[in-house]
């Protein structure tokens, strides 16, 4: 993974994306948590992965692994990926529709291309940490196969979580957030509202934008600290751009591997627990009709 980077100009910060790998060999770009930032609101995790050509091989893979004290959000730009979990889940995301798996005190699931799939894939996948309140809960699988839309001054955009334009998307979260979609037709000049009590962050996911004046293009974050009330989005030609925010989380937010947690000895029990295959992760069926439970790879042992 190379080394995140971060550049400040006027408040707010340019955070460049690392290079990953997700499960069999798909590059990912990862945005969220970097050495310089670890949340935007409760948002603590931002994969972009794609586009990419899945015509002449098996596309995603991602094989059961455990989550817990998080809600993972799957967004499509493009393709298809079946979710298994071990709530049972068994469900095709498609463009447009939103995944959201609440791990609470436990889950696993799997993610894969369905076969046969569609030549392209492309999509982000973010984690929200769940509050004290929350991360003790049961797990819980949503699928929304519609979401809020708005259209205007050239931009199409969709709702993803919480609230925006007089609208309310129906996915549950558990604190203050904002996830949009926000589609730009060539030569627009949207003024995108802000809650002052929010931060927030844009990633470009195709095209280039220019946010207030800033050049933006995929694999750079663009984060915008509280008390701002909009901020002007253009592009020249077709672009698109995910918005998200959150008023900052005032809890300890630990990532290790799969799980959050609060402190290294919660992460660490989480970890036996997985190798054990304690029974609070349940069990999944993987793409390969086995019931995979990989212990934790070697590096990952141990927070
Ligand atoms: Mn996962």
């Amino acid at each position: 993974m190379s080394s995140s980077q971060q550049t400040t100009s006027a408040a707010v910060e340019r955070i460049e994306a690392a290079v990953a790998t997700l499960g069999e060999g798909m590059q990912i770009r990862r945005a969220l948590p970097t050495r310089h930032r670890r949340l935007i609101g409760a948002w603590c995790f931002l994969d972009h992965f794609g586009p990419v050509d899945v015509s002449q091989n098996k596309g995603m893979r991602v094989g059961p692994h455990p989550h817990t004290g998080l809600q993972t959000v799957t967004w499509l730009i493009e393709g298809e990926i079946l979710h298994r979990d071990s709530l049972g889940s068994l469900q095709v995301i498609r463009p447009g529709q939103l995944n959201l798996m609440t791990a609470g005190r436990g889950i696993s699931h799997s993610e894969e291309s369905p076969m046969p799939h569609p030549p392209g894939m492309h999509g982000v996948q973010f984690w929200i940490a769940l509050p004290d309140s929350a991360r003790h809960r049961e797990p819980a699988f949503d699928h929304y196969p519609e979401l809020p839309i708005i259209e205007r001054d050239g931009a199409r955009m969709t709702l993803l979580v919480g609230n925006a334009h007089g609208e309310t998307s129906p996915a549950r979260v558990y604190t203050p957030l904002v996830g949009l979609d926000v589609m730009l037709e060539a030569g627009s000049d949207l003024k995108l509202p802000l809650q002052r009590s929010f931060e927030h962050g844009l990633l470009v996911t195709q095209g280039e934008i220019e946010a207030d004046g800033e050049a933006l293009a995929s694999g750079t974050l663009l984060y915008l600290p509280v008390g701002r009330d909009n901020i002007s989005l253009r592009s020249a030609a077709a672009a698109r751009v995910t918005v998200i925010g959150g008023e900052p989380l005032a809890e300890p937010v630990l990532l290790w591997w799969n799980f959050v947690g609060r402190d290294k000895e919660e992460l660490a029990r989480y970890c036996r627990e997985w190798n054990a295959q304690a029974t609070v992760f349940g069990e999944v069926i993987g793409y390969d009709g086995a019931r995979l439970t990989a212990p934790l790879p070697p590096w990952a042992q141990s927070p």
